[in-house]
């Protein structure tokens, strides 16, 4: 379903169909693959093929990839696994780097329509000429070359005559202009570099505000969607879309970036954090890259809903990251088996139960999913609690376990704990507790009540795991003069404990998904999990105090 609330967008798509302007849209998603995608890049993938899908059009996937300098073919690929692992299909993938050269002849149109000149001065002066928002800018000596001298120019910095920075092709606009991107802006620069896609075809590569309207003409595109930022840049848009007289007249239009609490999202700062090994790579379930946060256990679902829900603005906001986290909680509520794990075990013998006895319990799979059917745990005299769920001296309204306190254990009977058992250094390393055969789960058993219920499991059979649990990884503070986002870091974004599962669980295998009584939703870790250990993450807790 890809229906989401009506936005300007669909309003100004809506308008286009009726009015016969076009039969048919084309958006794209146009990544440069310079990094992984990460959250942000969800939200445009979202709304670009969530266009396409709600009013019959195409999107294409297109590499932007006009910068030889920081593009790598394994971001193309990782960027391609994403896209269709959000569950989105492209109509056609192409690269801007392919239309290398169509761009060089539209750059020579301009320049024999006297509309783009070769420049000697450098990108310092260049600026400092552009003049300010108040100050027009002042006109270069080059910008009076002869069409034959610009010509010639140009194609001998196509031919690596020059260095890298020594001569620059810029569109001749308006040095006056009240919008600064119309004062003659640079469309194509030298960089002696090995392109991913071209090798060593180019030392010229054309700039971003000059690419990008031809890219999108090329291809057809029809709304051209793209975030706030570029907002003044739309009239130079336009401007190279008619005076390159391309066919396709796209039309751009823009919207708020998505902002997330206690997340970056920059590219360049995701790899700092990948580089200097805050993280374990692009793909750490602390970072909000989609491979991340598939990692974590995030859905696809769960992500387009967030995405969608969160809808399209022309206003910048910062949404709550436990927004986030309430999308996958509502999608795995119903999807993920619930199950009992133990992070920081305490073992438990109960004295009373027979020796060398293992009965197995019945216990539902889904509660709120009769037909997810039942499972079965084993239970006998050892067995393991959790160690927070046992206090010596426990404050009032304490309603789990302490000396002479029964509680019920979750599928089982209820127990009593009757002594404490702690080493030399005066910790607790064991409770002998007794049971009650009365009060087994599932027997009606109404004879009287206790307040809390504790998760376990059974200990012989037990099965060993890794549980990590996260923080977020950047901390909401306040940055000072001086620091960058890396002092925001926050040292405890993860914890890992040793502890273990129900023996059920043997055959869970990576990215399963449960519920953990108690604990919250995990996802079996695909990178650290083995034959011989399973390694589960957090994805969120049960419950949080966040309103919708
Ligand atoms: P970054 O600054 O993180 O590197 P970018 O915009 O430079 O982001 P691109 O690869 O150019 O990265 O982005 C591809 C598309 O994704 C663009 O159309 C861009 O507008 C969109 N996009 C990137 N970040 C966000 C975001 N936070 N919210 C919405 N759309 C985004
Ligand atoms: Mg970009
Ligand atoms: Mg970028």
């Amino acid at each position: 379903n890809n229906t989401t609330s009506s936005n300007f967008i669909k309003n100004i798509i809506t308008e286009d169909l009726k009015s016969g302007k076009h039969k048919e849209i084309i958006t794209r998603f146009p990544p440069e693959p310079n990094g992984y995608l990460h959250i942000g890049h969800a939200k445009s993938i979202v709304i670009n093929f969530g266009l396409a899908d709600e009013f019959n059009g195409k999107t294409n996937l297109r590499f932007d990839d006009t910068n030889p300098l920081k593009e790598d073919v394994e971001f193309v690929e990782s960027i391609k696994e994403d896209v269709k692992w959000l569950g989105y299909e492209w109509e056609e993938l192409h690269y801007a780097s392919n239309y290398f050269d169509e761009m060089y002849d539209r750059a020579v149109l301009l320049i024999n329509k006297g509309l783009a000149y070769v420049e000697d001065l450098s990108v310092d002066e260049i600026r400092e000429y552009r003049g300010t928002l108040k100050e027009p800018g002042k006109e270069s000596p080059s910008r009076s070359r002869s069409i034959e001298e610009n010509l010639d120019l140009f194609e001998r910095m196509k031919n690596g005559e020059f260095q890298n920075g020594e001569k620059v092709l810029r569109a001749k606009i308006d040095m006056s202009s009240p919008n600064i991107n119309l004062r003659d802006p640079v469309i194509y620069r030298i960089s002696h570099a090995t392109h991913h896609n071209t090798g060593d075809k180019w030392c010229i590569y054309p700039m971003y505000a000059y690419a990008h309207p031809l890219e999108d003409a090329i291809e057809g595109i029809t709304h051209s969607i793209c975030t706030l930022e570029f907002e003044d840049q739309r009239p130079l848009y336009n401007w190279v879309v008619e005076h390159c007289e391309m066919d396709a007249k796209p039309q751009q239009i823009e919207f708020a970036r998505l902002n997330v609490t206690n997340t970056v999202m920059s590219k360049r700062k995701l790899k700092q954090l990948v580089d200097e090994k805050y993280v374990d790579g692009w793909d750490d379930p602390r970072m909000p890259t989609i491979s991340g946060l598939r990692r974590k256990g995030y859905t696809p679902e769960s992500i387009r809903n967030f995405c969608r829900e969160t809808g399209v603005a022309k206003n910048y906001g910062v949404v709550d990251v436990q927004m986030m986290e309430h999308f996958i909680r509502e999608d795995l509520k119903l999807k993920a088996p619930r199950t009992m794990g133990v992070l920081k075990p305490l073992k438990v013998v109960i004295t009373n139960y027979p020796e060398n006895q293992v009965e197995m319990l019945d216990a539902e799979i889904n509660p709120e999913v009769p037909e997810m059917g039942t499972r079965q745990i084993p239970f006998s005299r050892e067995i393991y609690i959790e160690q927070d769920d046992f206090m010596e001296d426990p404050p009032k309204k304490y309603f789990r376990l302490f000396p002479g306190n029964e509680v019920r254990l979750k599928h089982a009977y209820f127990i009593k704990c009757e002594e404490v058992i702690k080493d030399d250094e005066g910790n607790v390393v064991e409770l002998r507790c007794t049971y009650d055969p009365e009060t087994k789960s599932g027997t009606g058993f109404t004879g009287r009540k206790v307040k809390g219920t504790l998760h376990w499991v059974e200990a012989t059979q037990a099965i060993a795991a890794e549980y990590r649990i996260y923080e977020p990884l950047i901390l909401d503070e306040e940055q000072g003069e001086g620091e960058s986002f890396l002092d925001n870091v926050n040292p405890n974004s993860l914890e890992i404990v040793q502890g273990f599962v129900e023996p059920n669980m043997k055959d869970a295998k990576p990215q399963d998904k449960f519920q953990f009584f108690r604990h919250g939703y995990f996802n079996v870790d695909p990178k650290h999990t083995t034959e011989e250990k399973l390694v589960f993450n957090q994805i969120v807790s049960l419950k949080s105090s966040f309103k919708l």
